[in-house]
């Protein structure tokens, strides 16, 4: 990142004026252009960044409003754009040329990811809200997310068909996250789709037609034990708790059932993305440096 970092800066001194004096570096460096001089890598990995709370105070399993808000800016000016888990599901990579795809993920389906104010609006505290004003202030990084969801969609049934309709509408997807956060290890794959297929009806009633509902993020991370494959019949995709950035489907190191995330907290935004610090070395850590980096041709691979 460090390296990328460097990238970033040689662009912002290229538009400098010449009678500039030399500044300290500024703390955010501002987003470079399309013209950007990454090279494209589509077999690069992909991070997939995995979320439960966001809430006032940062705790284990809650990002901090302000902190997510900072991921949502490093993430931009990182040449970061929004991917839907549909799209990663299907191959596809609507990005781009020399921007990086980034998938934001959401479990457990809490009210602070979406919820209304007294007045109707959507609270711009909660996910959805810092997620939309983020989106109004920089368009081009798209609006993306995933809600991985249980028996009580964001605390409320009622409010249900209204939430699912804003969230399509607004180029956001759903996902299974089982009705009461079942272990699956236990329950095979046969048992696994039987679970599914009840949340399945659940969720159709609320659903707006043609919002796909295809992936799985695993309760605790535990899918079931043996072979995953039969999930195919509903499941595009299985998503695990940790701890690595993902590989396209298409790349032979990629497993669907076994596709993993990271958990946007401190100690994992610096394991893999250097960040704040700086501190990750290409020479040290080649594979952190092996990002997929669209060619901005939206071919289905
Ligand atoms: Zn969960």
């Amino acid at each position: 990142m460090k390296y990328l970092l460097l990238i970033s800066q040689a662009w912002l001194l290229f538009f400098l004026p010449p009678q500039t004096p030399a500044q300290p570096a500024p703390a955010a460096v501002p987003p470079v252009s399309v013209e950007t001089s990454l090279e494209a890598n589509e077999m690069g990995r992909i991070p997939i960044l995995e979320y439960h709370s966001i809430g006032p105070t940062e705790y284990r399993w809650t990002r901090s409003a302000e902190n997510f808000r900072k991921d949502l800016e490093w993430l931009y000016n990182n040449d970061y754009v929004l991917l839907s888990i549909e799209d990663y599901a299907h191959d596809r990579y609507p990005i781009p040329a020399g921007k990086k795809p980034v998938v934001l993920t959401f479990d457990d389906g809490k009210p602070n990811q979406f919820r209304y104010l007294e007045n109707g609006e959507i609270d711009p505290d909660c996910a959805v809200g810092i997620l939309d004003r983020f989106h109004e202030e920089h368009p081009d990084f798209g609006t993306a997310a995933v809600f991985y969801l249980n028996r009580y969609p964001f605390g409320s049934v009622a409010e249900a068909p209204q939430k699912l309709a804003y969230l399509y509408q607004t180029g956001r997807q759903i996902g299974y996250h089982t009705l009461d956060h079942n272990d699956l290890r236990y329950l095979g794959a046969g048992g696994t789709l039987a679970v599914l297929n009840e949340q399945k009806k659940m969720l159709e009633k609320w659903m707006p037609e043609g919002m796909p509902l295809s992936t799985l993020a695993y309760p605790h991370g535990w899918g079931p034990a043996g072979d995953r494959q039969e999930l195919s019949a509903m499941i595009s995709v299985g998503l695990l708790i940790g701890a690595e950035p993902a590989y396209p489907l298409y790349h032979e190191k990629a497993d669907p059932y076994r596709t993993p995330r990271i958990q946007a907290i401190d100690d994992e935004w610096l394991r893999h993305f250097g960040r704040p610090a700086g501190t990750i070395e290409k020479q040290d850590h080649p594979e952190k440096f092996d990002v997929f980096v669209s060619d901005g041709i939206t071919d289905e691979i």
